[in-house]
């Protein structure tokens, strides 16, 4: 039988792994790399140095990335939602993945846009999902065409129980991805029946709704907080969603065909 290592060598093995890292986290090939021989100095066992490793990994971006970051212009969104700024992550993972820089201004909005949504209605926080890396304006952000240069930042929709308005909860997708809410039959679709590779419906997932449903309320505040913000250059949102929750402005736009679905998450750019 032929033996898996032989097909692939330690050296090629560690060649995929390094462009993995860095395509989905910009910096953590490097990281990776600097660090990956320390766990081996504390044990011989490989799920103890992973773990070593692992944390070494998370201290360092953390701690190092974001301060580096800072002096290209970058900062780091929060990691927790405080009263003060309610906002926090859909997902560790993005923050562990780098993926959380954006220029000052981007983070000013999103906290306007959160401190008045939670004063109207308290205990909200707004979830964020990509951002951008921390450093280097031409590096791509895949899966993302217009998240490299830190003017961009992918909000989750707000959520609440279903049938208990008053309980707010967040996106029913564990990275708030990927759950649509999709166009009724009646309702107006510009690419009904066109296909994109960008434009993913993943009807096998869309089942997860984890007892929770879109709280337009919420959502519709915290988009209008949005557009009324002057430093906002433009939000991307389904159109149906536009004509559903009764919302119109000239910086409120839906994405063309060849581009992903915008009725999962809200997209801001701010110039
Ligand atoms: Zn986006």
């Amino acid at each position: 039988m032929m033996n898996i290592r032989s097909l692939f060598p330690k050296k090629l093995r560690l060649i995929v792994l390094f462009v993995v890292l860095t395509l989905l986290t910009q910096v953590g090939g490097i990281i990776w790399f600097a660090i990956r021989g320390i766990g081996r100095r504390f044990s011989q066992k490989w799920k103890i140095q992973l773990a070593i490793n692992l944390v070494i990994y998370v201290m360092i971006t953390l701690t190092i990335v974001p301060l580096l970051a800072q002096i290209g212009g970058r900062v780091a969104m929060p990691i927790f939602a405080t009263s003060k700024t309610p906002v926090a992550p859909r997902s560790f993972l993005f923050v562990v993945f780098n993926r959380h820089y954006v220029k000052k201004d981007v983070r000013e909005v999103v906290f306007r846009a959160a401190r008045n949504l939670s004063a109207q209605y308290p205990k909200s926080v707004v979830h964020y999902l990509d951002g951008g890396f921390p450093f280097w304006d031409k590096f791509a952000m895949l899966p993302h065409l217009s998240h490299s240069g830190g003017e961009a930042i992918d909000l989750a929709f707000c959520y609440h129980k279903k049938g208990d308005p008053s309980k707010y909860k967040g996106s029913p997708s564990p990275i708030g991805y990927m759950i649509y809410e999709r166009p009724k039959p009646n309702e107006y679709q510009p690419y009904r029946s066109k296909r994109s590779p960008l434009r993913w419906d993943l009807p096998f997932v869309q089942w997860m709704r984890m007892g929770r449903r879109v709280d337009r309320d919420r959502t519709r505040y915290l988009l209008r907080e949005l557009l009324s913000d002057s430093r906002t250059k433009r939000v991307l949102l389904e159109v149906h969603l536009h004509r559903r929750w009764g919302i119109v402005h000239h910086k409120l736009r839906f994405q063309q065909l060849h581009a992903a679905r915008h009725d999962d998450h809200l997209h801001l750019w701010v110039k």
